[in-house]
């Protein structure tokens, strides 16, 4: 089971358009039997255009081309469009239903703009380290969340009519080395290799890609990073074998840009797809595909069908979602704001007579405000200072409460994320998304206050809000309240070098807090933040409010007042130091070729799983959240759903889209009942652990996460939630069987409000 090395899967399984992909698949069969040899190599080879990907027009055939677009929060390259919240805001909601709308609406965002495809949701990273620089794109280390959160992220923006990209596949944990980069003596320092064991890979990394599968996702991007030491974009065992043959991928899989590193070889390792074409980015030859393809295939290296079979992959999702029938053309304004592709640089003709600037946005900025306050995870309320009664006097500190002052836009080529002056709606790189307008907090907070005839000071310089208050009056001493807004900036290409919040945050923090009894924090982050001020007796409330896009302000304002009550659980584990933390980046100095080894050595063990296991004390747990009100949870009932007795293993049929269909039949019902006992209307989410029997070979982690149900309850209302538990959830992944195990024993269910806050135990033998 640990894997030193990937081993050979071939040949490159073909799809069949198994699932309800049956009907597309023929159309995209007849459309591959019309296409020269030339035309199939362009089919699956980028080129420069309008887009972030292009694939070309063939207008013989009636087919417009591909339009691809970055990314998961916001189609970035574009005017006009909206920002939403981060992968790790939705994640913190734990709310379906508003994940599931932010998907929708950003798709219909994408197919406003004629983006054909969405690169996004990210289940990679996962978050294996909390210092990961992109782990905000992506959901959440428990991979049931994550695993939640990408098919209701997918089912969202595919029934907008637009194709979603699952990324980065897989083991694409840092951003440190992810490329391979040039040594001394010119030699190449490859990536680094993500070394990940089989039941880590499967339980862990694997597991929401199987639910992007199953969730029917049109599309996978492999990474640029190595998994046991064999690229992602060339990993035979990855491609072939995992995702085409055990998860039954029908759809195909686009490299990361740039991560296409061989042609013939990638291609029967089961990359369908070369972006963004050209070996150097901008331009589209010389490429590892193009011509070669067709070369490939003339000398008799290449089979021609394996050329097909990646068409019909490409177009089977395109015809699925109707793609070829009334869709909106590109949007013009793409095309200057393109930076990657001059179009000096285009090969192709592409049409850009369509209406330019199309404002996209809609009335998503209501949505936008709603899922950036359920967002808001509410750590610390003492003496209930929150929600704010009409305060009088208010102070403001901190140099993320205000106005962006730098640009609207924090993508990779320009770090202007790392302003100091201006809130933080979202993170950097290709993740961002172009602000069309932000709410900073401290507008939101004066427009609130005008309701109240209230006095708002404030002092955004963090290095005199941390040294000298004397400048205010009412004196900090006599405000009703002090707000400190934090930020803490993460982008693709860097890990996170700290996790403290930046410009010395801490500082302020303390500084307000020595002079204001009432100090309420608040922080802006891609994540984890460790609170050294959690403690002092004057902070009287932290809220984490992620980053909860361009609504920013209003968002934070609604919960503050109280107009909205927090519901959000943290979707990581907040420790009490950056030393508690396992798993950190890798950093080598002075590497040779082969030196960048990044072994997963705690196997199962991250986040939560970690502190659990090792029993070791948190500041605030996995899953944790105050209300404004107070709930309670009674009863636990467990019922076997299936009829007949279930085998340990999953009786071998036919595999569809996400994998052995008898993995996702429910198997276990738990229900219990949630009650609001408190005075206000709020929603809170019953969570549902699972412990293996010990009949589970070691490291197995002392509790998972295998049901949530977030429910909304006006006081002294009550619900009943029931979780449907499949035969996946219940199973453990037997490296030797090499199938997903039901263990001999008893299965512990517990429900709680968080993964140390357990109400009810049960136990029950599923075989
Ligand atoms: C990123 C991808 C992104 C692509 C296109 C790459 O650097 O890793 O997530 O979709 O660029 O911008």
């Amino acid at each position: 089971g640990n894997y030193s090395f990937s081993p050979p899967v071939y040949p490159s399984p073909h799809a069949t358009g198994a699932g309800d992909w049956k009907a597309a698949f023929a159309r995209a069969d007849s459309f591959v039997s019309q296409l020269t040899l030339e035309e199939k190599a362009e089919m699956v080879t980028g080129t420069p255009g309008p887009c972030v990907g292009n694939i070309p027009p063939i207008p013989r055939l009636g087919f417009n081309g591909l339009c691809i677009q970055d990314g998961p929060l916001a189609i970035r390259q574009a005017d006009y469009a909206s920002v939403f919240p981060a992968g790790i805001a939705a994640a913190a909601s734990w709310d379906r239903d508003l994940i599931r709308q932010r998907g929708v609406q950003m798709g219909e965002e994408f197919r406003g703009k004629g983006a054909h495809v969405v690169l996004g949701p990210v289940a990679g990273p996962l978050g294996r380290s909390a210092l990961g620089g992109r782990n905000w794109e992506g959901f959440s280390p428990d991979p049931y969340l994550t695993g939640v959160a990408m098919e209701h992220t997918i089912k969202g923006i595919q029934s907008a009519g637009v194709q979603a990209c699952a990324k980065h596949y897989i083991g694409n944990e840092q951003e440190t080395q992810r490329v391979p980069s040039v040594g001394a003596d010119n030699s190449t320092i490859e990536a680094y290799s993500s070394n990940i064991d089989d039941r880590a890979f499967h339980e862990l990394y694997s597991w929401p890609f199987a639910d992007s599968v199953r969730a029917g996702v049109a599309s996978v991007m492999c990474s640029y990073n190595r998994l046991n030491q064999s690229y992602g974009c060339q990993n035979s065992k990855t491609l072939n074998g995992v995702l085409k043959t055990e998860f039954g991928f029908q759809g195909y899989v686009m490299s990361d840009w740039g991560a296409t590193l061989s042609g013939v070889p990638a291609i029967e390792a089961g990359l369908d797809m070369n972006m963004p074409g050209g070996i150097a980015f901008t331009s589209a030859t010389p490429s590892y595909f193009g011509a070669n393809i067709t070369i490939a295939v003339q000398n008799g290296t290449l089979s021609e069908s394996r050329v097909d079979d990646m068409i019909r992959r490409v177009l089977t999702p395109y015809f699925y979602l109707n793609q070829d029938k009334g869709y909106p053309t590109v949007d013009p304004s793409s095309a200057g704001l393109n930076a990657l592709f001059p179009q000096s640089n285009w090969v192709y003709h592409f049409d850009l007579n369509g209406t330019t600037n199309r404002d996209v946005r809609d009335d998503h900025a209501a949505l936008i405000r709603e899922l950036g306050s359920a967002a808001v995870v509410l750590l610390k309320n003492t003496n209930n200072a929150l929600p704010l009664k009409k305060p009088q006097h208010i102070g403001v500190f901190g140099n993320d409460a205000g106005d962006l002052t730098n640009s609207l836009y924090f993508f990779i080529g320009n770090f202007g994320g790392q302003y100091e002056y201006g809130t933080q709606p979202v993170g950097g790189g290709s993740g961002t998304g172009r602000l069309s307008y932000v709410v900073p907090p401290l507008d939101a907070i004066k427009a609130r206050a005008r309701k109240d005839g209230a006095l708002v000071q404030y002092i955004l310089n963090n290095t005199m809000a941390s040294t000298d208050l004397t400048t205010l009056w009412p004196p900090a001493q006599e405000l009703d309240v002090c707000l400190v807004f934090l930020k803490t900036w993460a982008t693709e290409n860097f890990d996170r070098s700290s996790l403290e919040v930046d410009w010395d945050g801490n500082a302020v923090v303390e500084n307000v807090a020595n002079n204001c009894s009432n100090t309420v924090v608040i922080s802006h982050s891609g994540g984890v933040n460790t609170l050294p001020f959690a403690s002092h007796s004057n902070v009287t409330a932290i809220l984490a409010a992620h980053y909860p896009g361009e609504e920013s302000g209003n968002s934070i304002v609604d919960i503050l007042y109280g107009d909205v009550n927090p519901s959000g659980k943290l979707p990581y584990t907040i420790a009490y130091n950056e030393s508690d933390y396992n798993a950190p980046i890798l950093n080598v100095t002075n590497p040779g070729p082969n030196d960048w080894q990044l072994n997963y050595t705690e196997s199962l063990l991250i986040d939560y799983r970690y502190f659990d296991y090792n029993n070791k004390s948190v500041l605030y747990e996995f899953g944790y959240g105050l209300s404004y009100t107070n709930f309670s949870l009674s009863g636990l009932a467990v019922k076997k759903v299936s009829s007949g007795d279930l085998t340990a293993l999953p009786p071998p049929v036919k595999v569809v889209p996400g994998g052995n269909p008898s993995l996702w039949e429910p198997v276990l019902k738990v229900s219990t009942k949630v009650s609001n006992t408190g005075a206000v209307k709020g929603a809170t989410v019953p969570q549902l652990y699972l412990t293996f029997p010990a009949t589970v070979p070691s490291g197995t982690p002392l509790r998972q996460l295998r049901g949530f149900e977030k429910v909304n309850l006006s006081p002294g209302e009550s619900s009943s939630v029931q979780f449907l538990l499949t035969r996946r959830d219940i199973s453990y992944w037997d490296v030797e069987a090499q199938q997903w195990r039901i263990p001999e024993g008893g299965l512990t269910l517990s429900v709680g409000f968080s993964s140390r806050d357990i109400k009810h135990t049960t136990t029950v033998r599923a075989l």
